[in-house]
Order: C-alpha cells, then structure tokens, then sequence
C-alpha cells in the first residue's frame, strides 16, 4: 500500500486531467461537426449573400479540408474586381474554439440573422455593398477534432504541425524557448495541406485586408511577427491607425497593439501574417487575439483560451463581432478604394517560381484527384528536378549561342560588304 502511494501523488499532481482542468462547455460551444453544418445550413438560407465551397488536399496519406463562406451582398458580383475584398480566418489553432464561434457569429450578422447593437441597416447596407467577404470558420478542422476528443492543449493540425510556422518568411528559425509540442514548423514551408490551401485562396483572392483570428491574449497584431518591428511608409501608418480606432471603440483601450514580433514577448517564424504582407501584398495584413485568460492555470487550456461563462462568452463575441464591421466600414475608407492595393501589389509584386509551381501542382492534384498521387514524392522533389531542367535548358541555350557567335566570327568581313 505504501509503495502505491507516490503512484497515486503523481497522478493528482502531475495528471492534467486531474489539474481541475475545465472542459469544454457544450452549452456555449458548437462542436466541429454542429459549426460547420449550421454555417452550411446559413448559407443555404441565404443563396443571395452567400456561398460556400469546401476545397480538399492531402499528402503523405495526411488528408484535410477547408470550408470558405463567401459575402457578396448581391451574389452576381463575387468576381467584381472592383469590390473591396476581406479574407478572415478563423480557428488556425485547435484549441482556440471561441475563435470559430466569432466566425459563426459574423456570418449570421452579414446574413440579417442576428444584429449588432446601434447600427442602422441602412448605413450597414451601404457598406457592405463595396464588399466581398471570405470567410474560413475553420481553417484546421483535424487539430480541432483532436481537442474535442479531449486534447484541449492542442493548436497543431491533425499531424503535429503549427499552421502559423508554415508559411515560408523566415521559416524553420528556431528560437531559444522552441517548443516542438506547440510551434513544430514541419518539413517545408507549405508542407501542409491546410496552408498550401490557405496560400492559394490568398493569392487568387488578393484581398484588400487578412485577419488571423486567435485567442490566448487580446491584441490587435501587424506584421512582422518574425522580428520585433513594424514595416516603414505609409500602410503601416494606416494599419496602426485602423488598429488604434479599433482598441479606442472595441477593446477598451486595453488592447496590446503593434507588431506581433515586438509585443507578444516572443518572435515567430514562418506566420501567415507576415506571408500575406509581403509575398500576397496585402495592404492591410492583421492578427487579432480575441480573449484570454491570463490567469488559468497553464494546465487548464480550455479556460486559457476560451470564456467559460455565458456573459463573458457573449461579451467577447458581441465586443468583437462589432469590430469586425468597424473594419468592414473603414477599412475600404482608410485604404481609398482600389488604389492602395494597386499601390501595394502591382509592379513590385512577387510571386516566385515556387509559390506558383505549388500552386499549379495543387491545383491539378485536385482536378484530377487519385489519380495524381504520384505528386506526393513531394514539393521539394518536384521543385529540385525543375530547378534541374531549368538549369539545363539555360546551359545548351549558351552553348548553342556559343557555337553560332564561333562560326560568325569565323566568316570574312568582306562578304558582309560585298554589297
Ligand atoms: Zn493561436
């Protein structure tokens, strides 16, 4: 009996489980499954203002799939260059759950369910007019089904990856506090199919403004999140101005503003924030944190990261849900119409010859599904080998000129002037 007692202290102590670690609370909170078919079930009560398209991928035997609600008050118009286009994301992160019942929340206030406290429709409407929203309620549906099967500390996806180190600025760095149970980057950049498939969205959307919704804190983030500083010139004076609106009306003045890198204590490598500011031009590029509970236990992730009562809950999404149409009536203002996106990503903009090959490669993998599972030797691989070919092809282009300057050069002048 003595010898089971060191047994039992360490699993009263060490357990999590036993650490009265709060479980999610299903009065508040809509499962995975529930979000995704209620906000399916919205769209399809609202076939003039929404539309919903689910886009899957996979490799290595990994599979995942992203649902995207899109806003266009007047349905007809979802390619309209003209309008000013919005990409939000939600739920990167498994564990932060109230993140996805803010995207629920926001859909239902485009759509006329539900209503933000004084404002008039009217005033709303014409807002919304400019505007094409995208919205992702879930962006890593596998992380979020790990943490309902009771995992609450996880926020990688369904294999161990952080989707917010994916992405390819500054990836893979490392920093002294590195924890690969919280920030594994994977193998490669875009060596995740959720990313590979947010990137894509990105770059055929070309949005005018990107939020990454996150909790665990309440910031309102620019870029870089991988040094400790701000971007020069004028969209970074316009995204701290924007930012400083929204903490004076919607945060009560309490939320941390300014770079990701420089304000949340940490650097982070490999963000998607900072891939859609400089690789996608995104004029106006954010990452919001929404709600956190400084003081729960490290061990209590549900509470870290979500309110777990119904006032708090409902204060979160009513205070954020109104920011977000804040953004949806200034962001178009502060940026003047189009101009500040042409500003931003015309001749300067980059896409390199890997962003596109990705793109291409994954946009074929899903028009022909199985049958190109061939491509799953790998990006890298393929990426090598046409590196290779190009190389090639650019070695015989020269030897080729070579030859032909050699054989000029060896010809009398004369004949050229025999004329
Ligand atoms: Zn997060």
């Amino acid at each position: 009996m003595a010898s089971l007692l060191p047994l039992l202290f360490f699993f009263f102590f060490a357990s999590p489980s036993l650490v009265n670690a709060t479980s999610i609370n299903r009065d508040l909170y809509h499962s995975s499954a529930d979000l995704l078919e209620q906000i399916k079930a919205l769209v399809h009560r609202h076939p003039d203002k929404l539309t919903a398209e689910t886009i899957k991928t996979g490799n290595k035997g990994y599979k995942a799939e992203i649902t995207v609600v899109t806003y266009c008050r007047s349905r007809k118009e979802t390619d309209d260059r003209s309008k000013f286009r919005i990409l939000l994301s939600f739920g990167q992160h498994g564990r932060e759950l109230i993140t996805t019942e803010l995207a629920f929340r926001i859909l239902s206030v485009l759509s006329e369910e539900q209503f933000l406290p004084d404002v008039d429709a009217a005033s709303l409407n014409n807002t919304l007019d400019k505007l094409i929203v995208k919205v992702v309620p879930m962006e890593n549906l596998n992380g979020r089904k790990l943490v309902e099967e009771g995992d609450l500390c996880e926020r990688r996806n369904g294999r161990g990856v952080d989707l917010n180190r994916n992405w390819s600025i500054d990836w893979g760095k490392k920093e002294k506090d590195y924890d690969p149970y919280e920030e594994n980057p994977g193998t490669g950049p875009f060596s995740e199919p959720e990313t590979q498939i947010m990137r894509k969205l990105a770059l055929t959307f070309d949005p005018h403004i990107w939020v990454n919704v996150h909790s665990g804190m309440e910031a309102l983030f620019m870029p870089y999140d991988h040094r400790n500083t701000t971007p020069d010139g004028v969209l970074s004076e316009r995204m701290r101005s924007l930012l400083g609106k929204l903490n004076n009306v919607h945060c009560h003045k309490h939320c941390m503003i300014g770079s990701g890198g420089g304000s949340v204590g940490y650097l982070a490598h490999g963000t998607a924030t900072d891939f859609m500011y400089d690789i996608v031009k995104v004029p106006m590029a954010f990452t919001f944190e929404i709600y956190g509970d400084t003081a729960a236990s490290s061990k209590d992730c549900f509470k870290m990261f979500n309110p777990v009562d119904l006032t708090t809950f409902n204060r979160v999404l009513n205070d954020w849900s109104s920011a977000f149409f804040t953004i949806f009536k200034l962001g178009p203002l502060q940026l003047d119409g189009n101009h500040s996106k042409a500003m931003a990503s015309g001749v300067d903009r980059f896409v390199s010859i890997d962003e596109y090959l990705d793109g291409y490669l994954m946009e074929r993998r899903n028009r022909y599904g199985k049958k190109m599972e061939v491509l799953d030797v790998g990006m890298q691989e393929i990426r090598t080998y046409f590196r290779l070919f190009l190389l090639s092809s650019v070695l015989l282009l020269f030897m080729f000129c070579s030859r032909i300057a050699k054989g000029k050069s060896s010809r009398p002048i004369v004949s050229a002037l025999s004329i």
